[in-house]
């Protein structure tokens, strides 16, 4: 048992580095060393999707509009996303995932937990099961992962981001206090620019800093979402590695670089949703009945709504109208701005399941 009472657990988080702006890059010799941005065209109203670390050093960051990212890197090649190729790459990974176990729990299609308490390749040590599963990744798709190990979800996500591209960082147990302590708030989950900006009006800078305040302080400004990051501070996590099988629902969400009210912005960004979901979808060989669009305001407040159309739902135009019209009704109701946007489809039948026939006669639909 851990101090906190919660059971022992050696967990995995695999991150790809970069990963659609590096499939292109690998698929396409002319693209390395040089800054890709994969995305919208640049003069559209579309989001930054991925940017190689090239881009990156100029600032160019995921959800940043791609005309902001041409304004801070000119010279940037803009590419249109393939989900097709990233979904091929998936498979890849996650067939390396299962190589070492079953308990694995996909975040998108580039990165996941695994519980590697138990593994087939009986190594008691989570770090060298890490070190295979770099190897492994590398070996079959040519591409670079950054690994973290920890005691929990938390610790073991964080660790991963911690030394990127092609990292990996091992937060044994009693390493853990010590491992957070110095890292700045915005490395925590959830917590993006403007969160950042209110926690340091109240003072509040590092995770050490997080520490000294109450629970209750930290929820009166942000909600029960506080109570949460206090968790997070002492690097409490009990959450267990959900695999997903029979995954209940797909889905993806962007944090917003800055919050917006912008319709035709949020739904350029809800296009990439769609699309990360479809091939989630068609991967799973799984339709949807329940389509839902979570926003979160400025304030963090955070609401969904959900439509269950008259037909299970599986391609990204399908997801992307409802999720639109979904959205617009948001905006319509509320005149808050919005931090963070994401789409999900849930109430999941397999593929081949008989649709339901839509009959003439009324009294004999079910
Ligand atoms: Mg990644």
């Amino acid at each position: 048992m851990t101090p906190s009472g919660g059971p022992l657990r050696k967990i995995v988080h695999v991150d790809m580095d970069a990963f659609y702006a590096s499939v292109e890059q690998r698929d396409r010799p002319e693209l390395r060393g040089r800054p890709v941005v994969v995305g919208g065209s640049p003069n559209s109203r579309g989001v930054v999707c991925a940017a190689s670390y090239e881009a990156r050093a100029f600032g160019v960051r995921s959800a940043i509009p791609c005309s902001q990212a041409r304004r801070l890197c000119p010279q940037a090649v803009f590419i249109p996303p393939d989900f097709r190729k990233y979904s091929e790459a998936s498979r890849l990974i996650h067939g390396v995932f299962r190589e070492v176990t079953d308990r694995i729990e996909p975040l998108a299609l580039d990165e996941a937990f695994l519980d590697v308490t138990e593994n087939r390749l009986g190594e008691p040590l989570a770090g060298k099961v890490a070190k295979y599963l770099k190897f492994r990744v590398r070996e079959v798709t040519g591409l670079t992962a950054s690994a973290g190990v920890g005691p929990n979800k938390l610790i073991a996500k964080l660790a991963s981001g911690h030394r990127k591209p092609d990292g990996l960082v091992i937060v044994p147990p009693d390493a853990v206090e010590a491992f957070l302590a110095p890292l700045p708030i915005d490395a925590l989950w959830g917590v993006g620019p403007a969160t950042a900006e209110r926690l340091r009006a109240l003072g509040l800078q590092t995770v050490a800093d997080l520490r000294t305040r109450r629970p209750e302080e930290l929820a009166a400004h942000l909600g029960r979402w506080g109570l949460f990051l206090h968790d997070q501070a002492f690097g409490r996590d009990e959450r267990p590695v959900e695999t997903s099988r029979e995954p209940r629902s797909r889905g993806a969400e962007t944090t917003l670089a800055t919050d917006i009210r912008d319709l035709d912005a949020l739904v350029e960004l809800m296009r990439h949703h769609a699309e990360d979901v479809a091939e989630s979808l068609r991967r799973a060989g799984r339709r949807a009945r329940t389509v839902t669009v979570k926003v979160r305001f400025s304030d963090f407040a955070t609401i969904t709504r959900s439509r269950t159309p008259e037909a299970p739902v599986a391609e990204a135009a399908e997801l992307l109208a409802l999720g639109e019209a979904l959205l617009r009704g948001v905006l319509a109701d509320d005149a808050r701005a919005i931090r963070l946007v994401g789409l999900s489809a849930a109430n999941l039948v397999a593929e081949d399941a008989p649709r339901q026939l839509r009959l003439p006669l009324p009294e004999l639909q079910t």
